[in-house]
Formats: structure tokens, C-alpha cells, sequence
């Protein structure tokens, strides 16, 4: 087995400056929802907004229309959310990116059928109907109705079948296209906003604002998920140099390429592979770099869990790979001089150069690495290499097989274990990453420790 050398001085990538600045902030991003927000609905109150005290009818109509461009207005944020924009990347991360367009996925889908259910009260009310003639009247006499209410049935279709995808931890691929029919549903609504929306007619400056939106959502889409990955590509000519067996179950893909100096990943991230081979084309996977990056190579590396990562030892040398990123929060340095990287099974990926880089910084280095079975420790001779050449790295593999005597996975990271095994945890910066449920127990057990959570930097190895 190959393993990577320490690379010297000269042969490190130079640092980025720090990533996280005003630009890249939460609070940016969320002064951009509320003013855009306030400008919608602005432009909803002086077109018709203003209306609805007149009757039952205007109210309906009032509360169907405003649910309906706030509902839409949430849905462009949807795919802002999952554009891959650096700004809100650095700002929330990946993972939380997720959370926030779960949660603002079902707040816009209330919405939207808030928007046909008052809609269709506020216009029966006026016209005298029953619900069903009016529903016959929308798509008889109403340009791009139809195809709204069939946006409308594809947007609760994808998000039941999203839920249920997840609960019932189907392929991720699953998941991902139903996602696509989301963007069908987006087009499909397009026309009827601007054919039937009552607050666009006569409104020119609120027809530009709109369109301006779609165009800045959609540009960003197409520029960063489709256009980047192809320009890094042109440029570093990514493809796999070797594969190599790590441990039982668990492979590191060795990447070559073009000015590999010039591409600027860190110790600490990830990035979305997607391997251009004739059975692999099709899917991109997020994968944490395994080794810090030399300027001459990249390495990832992969256990198998599913239907993609059990064939990746079959990658053939010279294929071609398309990279989306790197991303990722782990690029924080903290103030402490000291840190604990905590990592369980295959979540040593990002904290294994991490640690590396970190000890050649300076930083008194712990590790607490979490294994099945010494079977299962993956990284364990430059681990140890680590430990005896980088004087300040202490790493600790706590073991948890179940035959044997050794505590549970949950009783090696009690409050008071942790304690134990680390008496100094008040003074250090903790970086965690493993499966979701020790991740809950070890934030739980820090919290209880007293460590606040900015002491705290957590990896997911999750995006649903
Ligand atoms: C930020 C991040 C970093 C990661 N780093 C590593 C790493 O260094 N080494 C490693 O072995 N694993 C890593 N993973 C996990 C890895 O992406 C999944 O194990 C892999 O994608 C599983 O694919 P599969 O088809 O074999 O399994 P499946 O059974 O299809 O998927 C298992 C689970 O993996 C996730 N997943 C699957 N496909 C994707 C995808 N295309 N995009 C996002 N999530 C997906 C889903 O949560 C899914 O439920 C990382 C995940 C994330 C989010």
C-alpha cells in the first residue's frame, strides 16, 4: 500500500485568505431574503394588495395572490439554495443549506396551495359558482392555467415523494430525480405568473423585477452546478491516477491533473465527483479530501455503503473526473493554540489532513478516532506516523467491537469520558465528524461539558 509522504514547505498549496468575511455572512443572506421579500410584496400591496378590505371576495382573492408570489418567491430561493453559490456556501455550508431548503421547501408549498385554495374561494365568491365550475372555468378560460395546476400537483408530488424517499432511506438517487421534476413545475408556473397574474398587468417594472429574478436564479444555477465544473475541468484535467485499498471496505482514489498548485482545496473539505466513465457518468458524490493537497495530486477516500461506492475500486487509471467545489466549513482555524478532532468510522476523511495541517501550523493536535474493530481504522500507519513525527499530534483509536469488553459507541463519548480521555476539552477548538447519531451524541455530551458552540465545527457526511 502507497502511503502519502509529508510534503514539504515548497510543495504545500498556499493558503486562501480566510473565506469567511462580511460578503459571506448568514446575516447577508438573510438581508437579501427580507428586502427582496419586502420589495414583492410591496409591489403586491400598490397593484391590488391594497383591495382586499373591499369584500370577501377581494380578500380571498388578495390572500390567494400574495400566498402566490411569496410561494414563488420561495420556490427561486429553493433552487438558490441548491445552486452552489460560494457566497451562500461560505455563509451557511452545504449542510445547513440543506436543512434551510427542507424547511423553506414545505414553507413554499404551503404557500402555493394556499395560493389555488384562496384563489379559488376569492373567484367563486365573485362569479357566483361551485368549486368544481370554477375549476373548469380556470383551465377553460384562464392562458396557462392548466399547466399551473399541473406545477402545482408536480411540487406536492416531489415534496410527499422526497419525505417519503428519506424516511425510508431509499437511494439518493431516487431522491435526486424526483428533485428534477421540481425545475418542469418551475417552468411550467412561469407562464401563468405573467399570463394571469393579475399584479403583473400594467406593471412593468414588477414584470422586469420578476424576470430578473428568474434569470439571476437560473443564471446562477447554470454558471455554478453546470458551467464551473466544466471550467475546472478545461483547466486541471482531473482524472483518477490510482486506487488503492486503505482497509476492509474502504479505498482511496489517488487524483491527478493539470496546475493542481492553482486549484485551491484545503485540508478539511469536500468536493462533488463525478467520475466520467460509462457506468458512473451519470451520478456525482461528495467525498472529504483525504490527504492535504500537495499541489501535484488529490486524494479522496470512499467506503463502501451503496450500490456506487462498493464498485469504486473498479475506477480504471486515466478516467476523466468532473469536480464541483471544494466546499466546506472544516477551513476554519480557530484562536485556541489547541484542538480535538473527533472522528468516527470513515469521518477520519477530512479529519486525517486536517490534523496534519494543523500540527504543521502549530497547533497542539488530539485525536479521538472511533472503529468498529482495529480491522476497520483506516489511516493507521499515518496516523502514527503523525503522531511520532508532528510532536504535538496525540491520536487515541477508541474501539468499539462488539464482542468485546470495551465501552459502548455512546459510552466513549459520555460527558464524563470525554473529560477523561481529554482533560484540557475547556481550552480546545472541536472538530467532529462521523455517522449522524454519534455526531448528536458527542455535541450533546460537549454542550453538557460547557463548550460553547462556536468551540464546536461539525461535518455531515449527509446532503438530504
Ligand atoms: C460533505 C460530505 C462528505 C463526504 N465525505 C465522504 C468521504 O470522505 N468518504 C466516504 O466514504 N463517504 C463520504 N461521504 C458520504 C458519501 O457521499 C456517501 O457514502 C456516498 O455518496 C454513498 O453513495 P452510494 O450510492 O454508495 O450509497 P447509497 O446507499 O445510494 O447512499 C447512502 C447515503 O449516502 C448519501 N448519498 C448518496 N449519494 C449521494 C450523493 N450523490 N450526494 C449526496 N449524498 C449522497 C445519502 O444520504 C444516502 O442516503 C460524504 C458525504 C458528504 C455529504
Amino acid at each position: 500500500m502507497q502511503h502519502l509522504t509529508a510534503p514539504s514547505e515548497t510543495e504545500l498549496t498556499p493558503r486562501r485568505p480566510p473565506a469567511y468575511s462580511a460578503w459571506s455572512s448568514p446575516d447577508l443572506a438573510y438581508a437579501v431574503f427580507a428586502v427582496n421579500a419586502v420589495i414583492v410584496l410591496g409591489f403586491w400591496w400598490f397593484s391590488t394588495g391594497f383591495e382586499i378590505t373591499r369584500n370577501a371576495s377581494d380578500a380571498f382573492n388578495g390572500i390567494g395572490r400574495v400566498t402566490g408570489l411569496l410561494g414563488t418567491y420561495f420556490v427561486l430561493w429553493q433552487l438558490l439554495f441548491m445552486a452552489r453559490l460560494p457566497w451562500l456556501e461560505r455563509a451557511f455550508g452545504l449542510e445547513r443549506l440543506a436543512v434551510l431548503h427542507k424547511w423553506n421547501g414545505y414553507l413554499a408549498i404551503g404557500l402555493l396551495i394556499g395560493h389555488g385554495v384562496f384563489q379559488t374561494l376569492g373567484y367563486q365568491l365573485g362569479d357566483g359558482k361551485d368549486v368544481a365550475s370554477q375549476l373548469g372555468d380556470f383551465i377553460a378560460s384562464y392562458q396557462g392555467l392548466l399547466a399551473a395546476i399541473v406545477a402545482l400537483g408536480l411540487m406536492i408530488a416531489v415534496v410527499v415523494m422526497s419525505v417519503t424517499i428519506a424516511r425510508r432511506r431509499l437511494a439518493y438517487e431516487t431522491w435526486y430525480f424526483v428533485h428534477l421534476y421540481a425545475y418542469l413545475a418551475v417552468a411550467l408556473a412561469f407562464s401563468h405568473q405573467l399570463a394571469t397574474g393579475v399584479d403583473f398587468a400594467g406593471n412593468p417594472a414588477f414584470v422586469w423585477y420578476w424576470c430578473g429574478l428568474y434569470v439571476l436564479v437560473g443564471g446562477s444555477l447554470l454558471l455554478y452546478r453546470v458551467v464551473g465544473p466544466l471550467a475546472t475541468y478545461s483547466r486541471h484535467r482531473f482524472h483518477v491516477q490510482a486506487v488503492e485499498k486503505e482497509a476492509r471496505g474502504v479505498f482511496s482514489i489517488y487524483i491527478t491533473g493539470r496546475d493542481l498548485d492553482q486549484f485551491e482545496a484545503e485540508a478539511g473539505q469536500f468536493a462533488i465527483w463525478r467520475f466520467l466513465d460509462r457506468t458512473r457518468w451519470w451520478q456525482a458524490h461528495p467525498f472529504s479530501i483525504s490527504a492535504v493537497p500537495n499541489g501535484r495530486r488529490l486524494r479522496i477516500t470512499v467506503k463502501n455503503i451503496g450500490d456506487f461506492t462498493s464498485n469504486i475500486h473498479t475506477l480504471k487509471p486515466g478516467t476523466p473526473i468532473l469536480v464541483d467545489g471544494p466546499f466546506g466549513k472544516f477551513i476554519e482555524r480557530p484562536k485556541n493554540a489547541k484542538v480535538l478532532l473527533i472522528a468516527g468510522g470513515i469521518g477520519i476523511t477530512p479529519i486525517r489532513p486536517l490534523a496534519e495541517e494543523m500540527a504543521t501550523d502549530g497547533f497542539d493536535v488530539r485525536i479521538l478516532y472511533r472503529a468498529h474493530s482495529e480491522g476497520d481504522i483506516v489511516f493507521k500507519k499515518e496516523l502514527d506516523a503523525l503522531s511520532t513525527r508532528e510532536g504535538s499530534v496525540r491520536v487515541d483509536y477508541l474501539i468499539t467491537q462488539a464482542a468485546s469488553r470495551r465501552p459502548s459507541r455512546e459510552a466513549w463519548f459520555t460527558p464524563a469520558n470525554l473529560a477523561r480521555l481529554v482533560p484540557d476539552i475547556f481550552d480546545r477548538a472541536v472538530y467532529v465528524c462521523g455517522p449522524i447519531a454519534m455526531m448528536a451524541v458527542v455535541r450533546t455530551s460537549l454542550e453538557a461539558l460547557g463548550l460553547s458552540s462556536d468551540q464546536i465545527r461539525t461535518e455531515v457526511f449527509r446532503l438530504q
